[in-house]
């Protein structure tokens, strides 16, 4: 019998539906994995009781006829979403043992479509990292690791990883520079980072308010439209929350692509680009053109300032969410002699080295005498960046870059931890999307001459996630990418 954890969501639910096999097998068959893997650290906090039992109504469910456009789907949730009654931690010391009272809108959508969930997804500290390293809970392993262990990629390297060594049938993440699309590259699955607004933030712990988007990480494309689905919609709850009606993305799954205008920015290819990169890139191309999709060359001059403005933008906003955690409403507390000293001692044990980092250097750019010559100008060369997409979408209908300018290297790599500038050097190719609040996915096409796997990027028109569906539908096919 095949495994049942091989299956899409497509698959399983069709085979569900068809009593081939059960929700309480189908979750049996991932608790079974996921207590096989644990060397991957993917997983954080288990609930895999909890699942079962909600396996067990699903399976009435479909005897009954009740069934759900999820049900009995087993998910892993990142635990940046608050889910109600299940410790919650951002992977933060500072928010030990939280335990919300409420349900984030993301997960309760997904609930209410029927999926469960087997538990709570490995991060970076609050969402700040691009390799996983930054985890009050250790690294996360990437599955496609050979001689010695490579990061998954961050933040969402916990959902990448579990995807990827088959612990959950696919996971929710989060997106404010690439956190979606870069571990998605790093582990060789299919991730969407829908438009600002598709998904609603409300319950999501917060990073940068004006970047955060919540988007599925999955098998494949076919399954980031169908969980997308569920996940996408206005919430009264978020106020930065579209209306916009949410079309049935999986209906893009399988439509042509002739004559579709697939747009290169040359500023994506710098002289010394990776060349594994660049040929990975140029075989994509290649495949969108065999599909009948016309190259068009695109410009983006404003690229270059995109990685110093989000590195003032974000940690601008983070510092101001993150006054939040000072020891008297949430998770730990550090006493001291005044309140001022209990405020120090909880923030100076709580938070890890690179969330104190961004917290300075954001409460920097925003202080008195600093904030017109950093933040008022990060917002000026924001709004050039997202004019700069909106020229080129008059030349073209989608956007075709590598999702990261490297392969996957090793945890503890000096180069990355002793100097972060390298580290956020990474996101080259993924901030501008946030900066824009344009949708965008990253899908697997080929290896690395290691054996490690490479991502390509499709930015869409803001709202026009169809089109990225449909296209990558077809990438993903002509790239015939065999996952792990
Ligand atoms: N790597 C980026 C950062 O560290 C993006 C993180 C994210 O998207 N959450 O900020």
């Amino acid at each position: 019998m095949t495994d049942l954890t091989d299956l899409t969501i497509v698959d399983a639910l069709s085979k569900l539906r068809e009593k081939q096999i059960s929700p309480v097998e189908l979750t049996q068959a991932y608790i079974q994995n996921l207590s096989n893997n644990h060397k991957y650290n993917a997983y954080i906090t288990l609930v895999a009781d909890q699942a079962l039992q909600q396996a067990y109504l699903s399976e009435q469910n479909y005897i009954n006829k009740k069934n759900r456009p999820l049900e009995g789907i087993p998910l892993g949730i990142k635990d940046l979403f608050c889910t109600k009654g299940i410790r919650t931690t951002a992977c933060s010391h500072i928010l030990d043992n939280f335990i919300p009272q409420y349900e984030s809108t993301v997960t309760q959508n997904l609930l209410n479509d029927g999926a469960l969930f087997l538990g709570k997804l490995n991060m970076d500290e609050f969402a700040m990292g691009g390799s996983n390293e930054t985890s009050y809970y250790g690294p996360v392993v990437n599955p496609w690791s050979k001689d010695k262990p490579l990061v998954a990629g961050g933040s969402s390297g916990g959902s990448a990883a579990a995807v990827a060594a088959k612990m959950c049938a696919a996971a929710t993440a989060t997106d404010t520079g690439g956190s979606i699309r870069e571990p998605s590259a790093f582990c060789g699955v299919t991730g969407i980072k829908p438009t600002y607004g598709r998904c609603s933030r409300y319950g999501i712990i917060a990073f940068a308010s004006s970047l955060d988007q919540a988007g599925p990480i999955c098998k494949n494309v076919a399954d980031c439209a169908i969980l997308l689905n569920s996940m996408a919609g206005y919430d009264p709850k978020d106020s930065t929350s579209s209306k916009r009606d949410v079309p049935d993305f999986s209906s893009f799954i399988g439509q042509d692509i002739k004559g579709l205008k697939i747009g290169i920015p040359e500023e994506y290819r710098p002289v010394g680009l990776n060349s594994e990169v660049a040929s990975c890139w140029d075989k994509a191309i290649q495949i969108l053109k065999y599909c009948g999709a016309e190259i068009v060359h695109i410009n983006l001059p404003h690229t270059k300032y995109a990685l110093p403005t989000y590195y003032v933008i974000a940690p601008a906003e983070a510092s101001s969410n993150l006054a939040r955690y000072d020891g008297v409403r949430y998770g730990l507390r550090e006493d001291g002699n005044s309140l001022d000293e209990l405020y120090i001692n909880t923030r100076t044990a709580g938070f890890g080295a690179e969330v104190k980092r961004r917290i300075l250097i954001g409460t920097y750019v925003l202080s008195a005498g600093y904030y017109d010559a950093y933040y008022l100008k990060a917002q000026k060369v924001r709004r050039l960046i997202k004019n700069d997409f909106d020229n080129a979408f008059q030349n073209c209908d989608i956007i075709l870059t590598p999702t990261s300018p490297v392969e996957p290297f090793a945890i503890g790599d000096t180069r990355m931890l002793e100097n972060p500038i390298n580290m956020y050097l990474n996101d080259v190719f993924t901030v501008s999307v946030n900066l824009a609040g344009l949708p965008a996915m990253s899908l697997p096409i080929g290896l690395s001459q290691n054996g490690l796997p490479l991502g390509m990027q499709l930015i869409g028109r803001a709202f026009d996630e169809g089109t990225i569906f449909k296209t990558a539908y077809q990438l993903e096919r002509g790239a015939n990418f065999v996952r792990i």
